[in-house]
């Protein structure tokens, strides 16, 4: 069993499309364990996208994901990272599968969506970065039994 991070970007928000969104990761019955809104601070950016700073569009990426808040989940199951990366689609929405995340709702690489770990040890790191431990639920879901 996998945990990975999704961080629906302030686009989603604006959008309105966090109920869709996440509709879509509980159809796959995946397990969600943590949950929360948040407005990123600069130390949080830096961090999380520490190897894009030198990139030109850096600021950009970061004005993006401070003009809203964002929403971040832990979510569980078998294979979660991979599953999840699948589900999301390409960084460019115009190489995204049709069916992804990306593919159905976002048309730029600059305002994609969504973010996914890409890894389980880029997910582990990730997930300390935006959830304290306490804000990780351990829980038993009923389908646990039969997925
Ligand atoms: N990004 C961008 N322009 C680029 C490449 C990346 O704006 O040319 C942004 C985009 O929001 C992307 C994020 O930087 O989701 C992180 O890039 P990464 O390569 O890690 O893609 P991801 O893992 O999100 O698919
Ligand atoms: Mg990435």
């Amino acid at each position: 069993m996998q945990t990975t991070l999704i961080l629906l970007k302030p686009d989603t928000i604006q959008r309105g499309l966090i109920g869709e969104i996440v509709a879509r990761i509980e159809r796959k019955w995946l397990k969600i364990v943590g949950l929360k809104m948040m407005q990123l601070n600069d130390a949080i950016i830096n961090e999380h996208y520490d190897f894009l700073m030198s990139k030109p569009f850096f600021p950009m990426l970061k004005a993006y994901m401070q003009s809203a808040p964002v929403v971040a989940l832990a979510v569980s199951g078998n294979d979660a990272v991979k599953t999840i990366r699948t589900l999301t689609g390409a960084t460019n929405p115009a190489e995204a599968l049709p069916g992804t995340i990306r593919w159905d709702y976002a048309l730029t690489i600059d305002a994609n969506i969504i973010h996914a770990s890409d890894s389980p040890e880029t997910a582990e790191k990730e997930l300390k970065r935006f959830f304290k431990e306490w804000e990780i639920c351990e829980f038993e879901k009923i389908t646990d039994k039969v997925v």
